[in-house]
């Protein structure tokens, strides 16, 4: 996933033209990029695994994807790890294909205001607004991943989040991008698995799909230290790096594409994602795609978190 869908996300914000398309509402949000990536990812996937079942996030017309779309690349590192026995028997046609071509869509289109018109925005780990756009708008842009996760039988058997804007500090001599992914029984690679130090609670939450019953459940938490961060991808991103303990997010809002590819890289470092009950997601052809009784991730000590959420989140988010 080095080339054409990553590019596209970069090429978009660069040409400072995000044709911005409102879906369910000013929250919900899609852009040229999100549009022309999935097309990207969906295309060359099913040109060469043409029985693949694919689901991408955007609803897209039908139409012939340009050549210069198509990715043909493979990645050689990847290709050179042995598949684990339980997987190498598996037929194209009985997997299932989740891609979220671009998670944090709100962030990216915030990031490029920023960077057009110099506006200030609130950081949430620094607590305050700050006086540099520039820094902001890269630190917004980290909140950017591609997602594509890949199911079998219904569970999320391996994962690819890659992160576009990554490096983006380090200037323009800097590699752009990396990608991390995992498969359970294989392992995860593209980081260094990273603990939070200590006993500490540190929640990764939300930043701009927030209400009272996600503050709530955050608070019954007891954490230490809350951070708001955009994206699905980036939250789990926190979690194996080992700058959140938890990911809380007591709402609907999250659909399958969000959480198949970092549910099988979690998986893969022994880590969990479930709704607020600590009941799995399946990522069946057919399921239902909002993922409506919210998403708990952890690394370790799945079952405290599990424990605090409070009677009104479990009556208001039924597991389906
Ligand atoms: P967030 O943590 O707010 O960045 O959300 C993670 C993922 O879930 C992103 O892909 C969001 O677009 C999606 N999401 C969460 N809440 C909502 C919502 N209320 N409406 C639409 N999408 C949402
Ligand atoms: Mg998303
Ligand atoms: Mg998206």
């Amino acid at each position: 996933m080095s080339g054409s869908p990553v590019a596209i996300v970069r090429k978009v914000l660069h040409s400072g033209d995000l044709g911005i398309v409102e879906k369910t509402g000013a929250n919900d949000l899609q852009t040229l990029a999100d549009r022309l990536a999935q097309q990207s990812i969906c295309a060359s996937l099913s040109r060469r695994f043409p029985k693949l079942t694919i689901i991408g996030e955007e609803e897209l017309p039908a139409e012939e994807t340009g050549e210069d779309l198509i990715e043909n690349g493979q990645a050689e590192e990847i290709l050179q790890k042995s598949c684990p026995a339980e997987y190498s028997g598996l037929k194209e046609e009985e997997l299932v294909v989740w891609v979220d071509p671009l998670d944090g869509t709100k962030e990216y289109t915030e990031a490029s205001r920023c960077l057009r018109h110099h506006t200030e925005v609130w950081v949430p780990h620094k607590g305050s607004v700050t006086s540099q756009p520039h820094s902001t708008a890269l630190w917004l842009l980290d909140n950017v991943t591609v997602l594509i996760g890949i199911a079998y039988g219904g569970k999320a058997i391996a994962g690819v989040i890659n992160q576009p804007f990554y490096n983006y500090q380090h200037g323009a001599g800097a590699v752009l991008g990396r990608t991390m992914w995992g498969m359970p029984g294989l392992g995860a690679f593209g980081f260094q698995l990273q603990e939070v130090p200590g006993d500490r609670r540190i929640v990764t939450t939300t930043r701009s799909h927030s209400n009272k019953l996600v503050t709530d459940c955050v608070d019954a938490m007891e954490p230490h230290e809350v951070t708001r961060v955009g994206g699905a991808g980036n939250k789990i991103i926190q979690l194996v790096e080992g700058r959140a303990s938890a990911y809380v997010f007591a709402s609907p809002g999250c659909k399958k594409w969000d959480t198949c590819a970092p549910e099988a890289i979690l998986h893969a470092v022994g880590g969990k994602l479930t709704d607020m009950h600590g009941n799995a997601y399946r990522y069946d052809a057919n399921v239902k795609h909002m993922n409506s009784a919210g998403v708990l991730a952890t690394l370790r000590n799945h079952e405290y978190y599990v424990s605090r959420v409070p009677p009104s989140v479990l009556q208001a988010l039924k597991s389906d």
